[in-house]
């Protein structure tokens, strides 16, 4: 996925149309660039969260593996995708080499667990824990995250990890948790507020070298609101869609500020643009 982005990017510079560079343009940069550079920060972020974890010993983190393996090779799969969309026709032919990449990476969501296999996992795993805890799991990473500063999209995603604990346990007490469809908006909820939990800490204390710290902290707000989006709709699809009484998700739902958490959206985009093709 990296690759194939920094390909995107170089090409980006070089191709003129209609007057300017493809990298001045931002249906180009906003759509196939940023999204997916976002993305891949983050699933960068998660990795060497759960290595440095594993690093210091602890064990049992299989379900952080799952969320590494199906989050970076979905998100690596998806620049792949849209790799061959930035080069236009170059893309399609052999030449550039971007859509090797996209079929290179295609096999990596489905070898080692295909990716419905690891949503399986996320989601028996994670219900087990939030039962077990009586919702501890996810509200006690919650309030860890309300400690951060608040540029680094850790309250969005401290609001969004409590509306995840709520659906989980809600859609258990309907018995909503049988059906693997739900399961597996759950697991979906889960892996990305998981991800945004680790991109928003990662952001906090950033002092890397390798990019600029008001890049990853842009970086790190534009996901937490893909953290958010992903909750929202994933619960009113769960609250709303299964003929079930789920008036208190609903209201939970509704409680999140997505008009707030929209806020200055844009210019996080042109930061992050701008940083990319500088
Ligand atoms: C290039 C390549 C290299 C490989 N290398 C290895 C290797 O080194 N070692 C090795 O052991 N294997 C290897 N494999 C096999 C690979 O791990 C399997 O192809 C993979 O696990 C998927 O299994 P399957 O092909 O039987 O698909 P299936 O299990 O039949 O899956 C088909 C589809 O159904 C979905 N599905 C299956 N079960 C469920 C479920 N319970 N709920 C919802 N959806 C489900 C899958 O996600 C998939 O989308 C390799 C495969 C390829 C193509």
């Amino acid at each position: 996925g990296v690759a194939s982005l920094e390909k995107t990017i170089k090409y980006s510079k070089e191709r003129v149309q209609f007057g300017t560079t493809l990298s001045e343009k931002q249906g180009y940069t906003h759509k196939l660039l940023v999204p997916n550079a976002v993305q891949l920060e983050a699933a960068r972020a998660y990795i060497e969260e759960t290595a440095r974890r594993l690093d210091s010993g602890e064990e049992d983190l299989q379900v952080e593996g799952s969320i590494a393996k199906y989050f970076a090779t979905e998100a690596g799969d998806a620049m792949a995708n849209d790799g061959i969309q930035a080069f236009g026709g170059y893309g399609y032919i052999r030449e550039y080499e971007v859509e090797k990449i996209k079929r290179d990476l295609k096999i990596t969501t489905i070898f080692e667990g295909t990716s419905e296999i690891q949503r399986n996992i996320i989601s028996t795993f994670r219900l087990r824990e939030s039962v077990r805890s009586k919702g501890r799991h996810y509200l006690d990473k919650a309030e860890a995250l309300d400690k951060l500063p608040e540029d680094c999209g850790a309250r969005l995603v401290s609001d969004c990890l409590r509306i995840l604990n709520e659906a989980v346990l809600n859609a258990r007490k309907v018995k909503l948790t049988k059906s693997q469809h739900v399961m597996f908006l759950l697991a979906d909820m889960m892996a990305w507020c998981e991800v945004g939990e680790a991109f928003s800490q990662k952001a906090a204390t950033y002092k890397g070298k390798e990019r600029r710290p008001d890049y990853i902290r842009a970086a790190a707000r534009l996901f937490a609101r893909e953290v958010a989006e992903k909750v929202y709709l994933n619960g009113l699809k769960i609250a709303c869609g299964c003929d079930k009484d789920m008036a208190e998700l609903r209201e939970r739902l509704n409680s999140l500020d997505l008009a707030q958490a929209m806020k200055a959206n844009l210019s996080d985009m042109d930061l992050v643009a701008r940083e990319l093709v500088k």
